[in-house]
């Protein structure tokens, strides 16, 4: 990025955030506020450090640079750097440090607990703006991180644990799916899928342990489909199939396939642990005669509902029954 869009944007977020100026001397505080405040800064001021502790808790999510005086009464500006850099904020903010201690290993201390700049007194007023500035620009970069990291969460459409779609994903391809079945005038089948006890396995070997099963059964499944097939994590331990070819009691047997596959060998977790790992299947059709020629965003996705809420009722019923087991909805076998 330009060295002058960057400035771009840290003109536009010297307006969001408030600048908190701590000094103990009120000649030095009235001077650096109203140089600020010239110049389209939001201040504000604190007389010693526990006031400057006190109005930062306060105003945190509004402040982005804090201008410390370090020999202040009560609390001096070291200790408040430290209280600020022991809390776990979701921003970062830039630390000044001001001061005439012209000892350059106490300089040293400040940058080690967490200063980001240090100005001597007296100030001059064109530098320290400089210096707050360049403060903001860490403040952008930072946002544009986190706006770029959301974008990208936004367009993540896989499951990262698992690999296979997460539940937007698996949404997407399930609507472009129904669209394109309706066109061609074909049944679609759902497929939901739940590891039995699952929450024993976390609570006997821990979360870590949960993780590698709910791996290890996403790959067993992903494996014995059809790379065309969807598979996705729908929930914590629940994973949604289509299928698309086939009828009724090839929808079935795909289902029971995919039970055995799991229950037929025991997960491998070490050398000295291996776990028997059990699913209970739901199955529905989604029936292309229930489909209109063209049908509407709305209509594909109360069609998916429906068609879910069928597979999961088969699901809970598979449940009661024991467990490791397949139970069908609507299908004709
Ligand atoms: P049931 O046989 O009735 O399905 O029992 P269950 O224990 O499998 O079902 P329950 O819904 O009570 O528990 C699901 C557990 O899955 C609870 C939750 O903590 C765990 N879980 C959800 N997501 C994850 C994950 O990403 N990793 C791990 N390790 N556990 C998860
Ligand atoms: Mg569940
Ligand atoms: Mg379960």
């Amino acid at each position: 990025m330009k060295h002058e869009e960057l400035n771009k944007i840290v003109e536009k977020i010297s307006k969001d955030f408030k600048i908190l100026v701590a000094d103990d001397s009120a000649l030095v505080r009235k001077i650096i506020k109203k140089y600020l405040e010239n110049n389209g800064f939001n201040v504000i001021d604190a007389k010693d450090g526990k006031e400057a502790w006190e109005k930062f808790k306060k105003f945190k999510d509004e402040i982005g640079v804090v201008v410390l005086d370090w020999i202040m009464p009560e609390l001096d500006g070291l200790e408040v750097c430290r209280l600020i850099r022991n809390l776990d904020l979701d921003r970062y903010v830039y630390i000044i440090f001001l001061s005439s201690v012209e000892d350059r290993d106490k300089v040293a201390i400040c940058f080690e607990h967490g200063a980001d700049d240090y100005i001597f007194k007296p100030v001059n007023q064109k530098e320290f703006l400089a210096r707050v500035k360049a403060g903001l620009r860490i403040i952008a970069l930072e946002k544009l991180l986190i706006e770029a990291n959301e974008k990208l969460e936004k367009l993540a459409i896989i499951d990262e644990l698992t690999q296979v779609l997460n539940r937007r994903g698996l949404f997407e391809e399930l609507k472009k799916l129904v669209n394109y079945m309706s066109r061609v005038k074909k049944d679609i089948y759902f497929i939901m899928i739940d590891i039995d006890h699952f929450k024993k396995i976390n609570d006997t070997y821990g979360h870590q342990v949960g993780d590698l099963v709910l791996k290890e059964v996403a790959k067993r499944l992903k494996t014995n489909l059809r790379s065309y097939d969807i598979i996705g994590r729908y929930g914590g331990e629940e994973f949604l199939v289509a299928l698309t070819d086939g009828n009724d009691k090839v929808a079935y047997k795909v289902a029971e396939k995919l039970r055995k596959i799991i229950e037929e060998k025991p997960i491998k977790v070490n050398d000295n642990l291996e776990l028997k790992v059990t699913i209970s299947v739901g199955v529905s059709a989604l029936r292309a005669e229930d489909l209109p020629n063209i049908p509407t965003n709305e209509i594909i996705e109360e069609k998916i509902k429906n068609a879910i809420k069928l597979a999961d009722e088969a699901l809970y019923k598979a449940k009661k029954e024991g467990r490791n087991k397949v139970v069908a909805a609507n299908l004709n076998i």
